[in-house]
């Protein structure tokens, strides 16, 4: 993850793991980086929850967006954090997102 520079970008990040890994589907992706997906219903003020602690995504059943999308999102956050980036939450949650686009167009 050392290649992972500040300038880093969702594109640029989805990218590195797409060759990283050799895959699109985050499914696989998360099982071959060892995190956990669990599956729980809350409020929908979010789509998903990340616990760094745990390895684990949970994703939220009572959110409309796709599953594939929220985990998606939340394995960015997990990816920006092994990386050990100091981002602002607003550059990171942008990160997550353009990850969360590009990484679902390949
Ligand atoms: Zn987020």
């Amino acid at each position: 993850m050392e290649e992972l520079a500040m300038d880093l970008t969702g594109e640029k990040l989805a990218n590195y793991i797409f060759k990283k890994f050799g895959t699109g589907d985050v499914f696989k992706i998360a099982a071959m980086a060892e995190i956990k997906i669990a599956y729980a219903a809350w409020f929908p003020v979010t789509h998903g929850e990340f616990d760094k602690q745990d390895k684990s995504v949970t994703i939220n059943l009572n959110s409309s967006m796709e599953k594939e999308l929220i985990l998606a999102h939340e394995l960015a956050h997990f990816f920006i954090d092994q990386a050990g980036l100091r981002l602002t939450r607003n550059q990171e949650e942008l990160i997550a997102s353009d990850f969360m686009r590009v990484l679902q167009e390949k």
